[in-house]
């Protein structure tokens, strides 16, 4: 009996997200003429994830909308997609994959793009109905199916997208509490002033912001969440106390775990402490013709700073973006041998009106300038801060302030110096434009 012909493609993607789609629309962009597959766990065609937790959970953008790329699009590049699929297995010495469908697929180069599924509470309660994450479309569609008859909401992380879902959430009127371990939200990613004056601007909304606080299990009844059990936040009464919030809805943003499993096991290097997948700067992880690219991927980045250490995973379309079209340009032969990737992080965030935007990496700074008054309450609706290392602008949050996002970018692309207490007073001074700093160096 003959062994059944196993299929083989040029280029597989592993993960129809955001980078993974990108990787095949750039590979095209690119004239690369060979056939393409990406194979993806989830039912849907590659769609936006930023509105989930915005536009799409409020209702405001239907799913249509939210699409990377038209819905035509794929078969129109000739690349191939096999949704509802995940890859369990890689085998880097015979270049092929294992899907769950039972099907053996061979490569000629793969890109992992298949970021991270979002960490979930160990306590327990954690899997009743009425907890949820806020990863895929699913995610946010059983959230809205729940909507009308939900009054409390419970949101476990002040990250951005507990955040931005609290927002959403109370301008839809629901009572919400923000339960953050840290003594500030935002911890991980930006610098003290601004979580102090999204805590303002969510309490002025009615967010109850809870800091410090420690989950210790969700409550049940007839198996849905009812409440969450906490020890009591010093910000909160009685400290030690515990605690049980009503919820008739939990959501977790706790961050993700990197979906880079089968390929370690294939003997890819992982990243420090098995945080991702690691890759170099040029997205090769260490398996022969594999690449990683996007949320998964442990980098090197040369714009982080300090003892943190440079080599780290970032969670952002710009990340995903960049990385997925560089590798697709080595893929196709286009890119110069020696080309890195260097660009510079950004994000955004929405929450109410603020539209935040983020330029830089701000962690391992010594030193931050506020720019523009961060007001107290309501009030200051346009400000930034200025992140500085050794007297040099390393990184922007930029609240309502596009201009300073776009000419901080010019002083960190720069690396911008400053000489004196005169600079500092320029970059304090909203009426004076960032880009005049560098045309008086
Ligand atoms: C709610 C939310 C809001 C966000 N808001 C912002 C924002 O405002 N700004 C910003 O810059 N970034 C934002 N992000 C982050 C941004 O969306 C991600 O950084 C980006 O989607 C990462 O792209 P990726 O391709 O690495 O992963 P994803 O887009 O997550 O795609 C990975 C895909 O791979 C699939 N997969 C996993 N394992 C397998 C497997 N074994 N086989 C097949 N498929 C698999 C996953 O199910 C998923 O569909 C947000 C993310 C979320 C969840």
């Amino acid at each position: 009996m003959s062994a059944p012909v196993q299929e083989r493609v040029d280029v597989l993607v592993i993960g129809a997200g955001q980078g993974g789609a990108q990787a095949a629309a750039a590979l095209r962009l690119q004239k690369f003429a060979g056939s393409i597959a990406i194979v993806g766990e989830e039912p849907d065609i590659p769609y936006e994830r930023p509105p989930l937790s915005k536009e799409y959970l409020a209702g405001e953008k239907a799913f249509e909308r939210i699409l990377l790329r038209p819905a035509a699009f794929w078969a129109e590049k000739n690349i191939e997609l096999r949704l509802g699929t995940l890859a369990t297995e890689v085998d880097a010495a015979a270049h092929t994959a294992r899907l769950s469908d039972g099907s053996t697929l061979g490569y000629g180069s793969l890109v992992w793009a298949a970021g991270g599924h979002a960490r979930r509470l160990t306590c327990s309660g954690h899997d009743l109905i009425g907890v949820h994450s806020v990863r895929s479309r699913a995610d946010v569609d059983r959230m809205r199916a729940e909507l009308e008859t939900t009054t409390n909401v419970v949101i476990v992380g002040g990250g951005y997208i507990g955040l931005e879902a609290a927002a959403v959430l109370s301008k839809l009127g629901k009572k919400v509490i923000v339960l953050e371990a840290l003594d500030r939200v935002l911890a991980r990613v930006a610098g003290a002033p601004l979580s102090r004056r999204y805590e303002e601007e969510h309490r002025a909304h009615g967010v109850d912001v809870r800091l410090g606080a420690q989950v210790v299990c969700i409550e049940e009844k007839d198996g849905r969440a009812v409440g969450v059990r906490v020890i009591h936040p010093a910000s909160g009464g009685a400290e030690g106390a515990e605690e049980v919030l009503p919820a008739d809805m939990v959501i977790v943003g706790v961050g993700i775990v990197p979906a880079v499993q089968p390929l370690i096991a294939a003997g890819a290097a992982a990243g420090t402490g098995g945080n991702g997948v690691l890759v170099d700067l040029q997205c090769r992880t260490s398996l022969p013709d594999v690449y990683a690219i996007g949320d998964c991927a442990a980098h090197p980045n040369v714009h982080a700073h300090g003892a943190v250490g440079t080599v780290m995973r970032l969670e952002s379309v710009q990340n995903a973006m960049d990385q997925a079209t560089l590798a697709a340009r080595f893929i196709a032969g286009t890119a110069a041998s020696d080309e890195r990737y260097t660009a510079i992080p950004w994000f955004w965030s929405n929450q109410y009106d603020l539209r935040l935007q983020t330029i830089g990496l701000s962690f391992g700074h010594d030193e931050v300038i506020v720019r523009g008054s961060l007001g107290h309450g309501a009030d200051a609706r346009s400000f930034s801060l200025v992140y500085l290392r050794e007297n040099k602008v390393i990184a922007l949050d930029c609240v309502n302030a596009a201009k300073d996002y776009v000419q901080g970018k010019a002083l960190i692309a720069a690396a911008h110096l400053l000489t004196d207490d005169a600079d500092r007073a320029r970059i304090a001074d909203p009426t004076v434009p960032l880009k005049s700093l560098l045309l008086t160096t």
